[in-house]
């Protein structure tokens, strides 16, 4: 059997506004915007670097490295995606499929963390 309790879409959980990092719940009082300090101080150094010009204050600036890293992650996150369609359309067993998923969820939940 398909296991697809796995694949229900998990409920979004707020992460860090800097590096995208899950943020563990802290409770009580207002929920945290930032994973840890050096996010919040790398956000603070960013909005002082970029008041006065026309990048918003919380523009995710990304090197070109970078963004050439997630281009290419996004590529995988497509060839894991057409895996999965490829194996269903193909009748492959409920356990094959559903290991495919959990790759491609894995690959998904690495690209979310879009500076680090
Ligand atoms: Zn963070």
């Amino acid at each position: 059997m398909l296991r697809v309790q796995n694949f229900i879409p998990t409920q979004q959980v707020p992460t860090c506004a800097w590096c995208g990092k899950d943020i563990t719940a802290s409770g009580r009082g207002r929920p945290r915007k930032y994973c840890s300090q050096a996010c919040r101080q790398r956000a603070y150094e960013q909005r002082n670097n970029v008041s006065g010009t026309a990048i918003p204050a919380n523009a995710v600036i990304l090197t070109p490295d970078r963004a050439e890293e997630l281009r290419d992650s996004l590529f995988e996150l497509r060839c894991a995606a057409e895996d999965v369609a490829t194996a269903v359309s193909e009748g492959e067993s409920p356990g094959e499929v559903s290991a495919l998923c959990g790759e491609l969820v894995e690959l998904a939940r690495k690209i979310e963390k879009l500076r680090s």
